[in-house]
């Protein structure tokens, strides 16, 4: 049976998955003003005092710290120190803002290269887009490649006879036309996951170290997850054999000097679309936890936490790690969202989907709320 909408928003998901948060060397800054929740970052008096006993005191005085870009020491809780030039920079006076306070070490633009990878993007020859993606290529020339089954499925979506109760159906993705065009559209992904020292993965990937596949399983899920239909199985698998053949969704990665890289829709996309599912190296959520990868997806919540899996794009993934978070503190954030995470158990696995919530016109931005399920993610600083 094909979900309803509430089946979809009951179980939607996930939340990139944010654990720690604290403030840079500013231990007295009240931790309040940044709406983070409680984590277990706290230590016990008695594991405090073992270290305590041989820690110098630090007397490092860091009041004279001001933002190097709007030169006020205002919010200083919201300033970042670079550890090496020990220079200030306020989360929001960066360019991209930074949303939440880094876990690891933190360089400043000048001390980091993180801005040489921010290039503009560039464009890319056919021959280098097929070998990037891993294109099959087919008998006829790129872009002219129809199978007989989307032959078929494009006339009966040209037909009258529309039936109602399948209207709460996933639908295919509908890739552009113009094959030119979806070359600008599948380069603008490979420049931005070349940026990122990327590598293009369409599927959910298990290396030796961390998670195995057998630890991806459904039933493991507190509660139980949704199962994906027949049908939209097939519709899932429909769009990820178009995406072989180079039929990729109408998306194009862009650069915003705010948000950082972010995804537009390149042509319309109706409500209710597969639009991608979202790929990485499945981890266990307990090896991630020092992890400063900001984009962590949850993949399954298990009864045992310490069984709880998260997809982590840092190495491979797809466009879905380019998609922006909406701000879910304002009502203008949340009228702007227009995916929906969804996950569902596919012959046993569970999987994460992007899905449209409302039709969305050429030139939109895509958002979802990052915080779908557990209200981990720091979304007050997005745009
Ligand atoms: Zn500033
Ligand atoms: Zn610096």
């Amino acid at each position: 049976m094909a979900p309803s909408s509430s089946s979809l928003s009951r179980r939607v998901s996930p939340a990139q998955k944010h654990i720690h948060h604290f403030v840079r060397r500013r231990a007295e800054q009240p931790e309040s003003r940044l709406h983070f929740p409680a984590t277990r970052k706290y230590r016990s008096m008695e594991e405090i005092m073992k270290i305590a006993k041989y820690a110098v005191v630090d007397r490092e005085d860091y009041s004279h710290v001001f933002c190097e870009q709007c030169h006020s020491d205002d919010h200083d809780d919201e300033l970042l120190l670079c550890d090496k030039c020990d220079k200030g920079f306020h989360m929001l006076c960066l360019r991209p803002i930074v949303v939440r306070v880094p876990i690891g070490p933190w360089y400043c633009p000048t001390c980091s290269d993180h801005h040489h990878r921010h290039r503009p993007l560039k464009s890319f020859s056919q021959t280098k887009i097929i070998d990037f993606f891993r294109i099959q290529k087919c008998n006829e020339s790129w872009g002219k490649c129809m199978s007989p089954q989307d032959a078929r499925k494009r006339r009966r979506r040209c037909g009258t006879l529309v039936v109602h109760k399948k209207r709460r159906r996933l639908l295919s993705f509908t890739s552009t036309e113009d094959p030119a065009r979806r070359l600008v559209q599948m380069g603008s992904l490979a420049s931005a996951l070349i940026a990122l020292n990327m590598e293009f993965s369409d599927d959910l990937t298990y290396l030796p170290g961390m998670a195995p596949r057998s630890a991806n399983q459904a039933k493991f899920e507190n509660g139980g997850m949704q199962i994906l239909s027949k049908e939209n199985t097939e519709t899932v698998e429909h769009c990820r054999a178009m995406y072989k053949r180079g039929e990729c969704p109408p998306l194009v990665v862009v650069f915003d000097s705010c948000e950082g890289y972010t995804v537009e829709a390149d042509g319309s996309i109706k409500d209710m679309t597969f639009v991608t599912e979202y790929t990485g190296d499945v981890d266990y959520i307990k090896n991630r936890e020092h992890d400063d990868c900001d984009s962590m997806m949850t993949l399954l919540l298990a009864a045992d936490p310490s069984n709880n899996l998260v997809i982590c794009p840092d190495k491979r993934g797809n466009i879905a790690r380019f998609i922006s978070g909406i701000n879910n503190h304002t009502s203008e954030g949340r009228k702007k969202q227009n995916l929906k995470c969804v996950r569902y158990s596919v012959n046993g696995e569970c999987r994460v989907f992007l899905v449209a919530t409302r039709d969305i016109a050429k030139g939109e931005r895509l958002y979802y709320d990052y915080n779908g399920y557990e209200h981990e993610y720091p979304t007050h600083h997005f745009v």
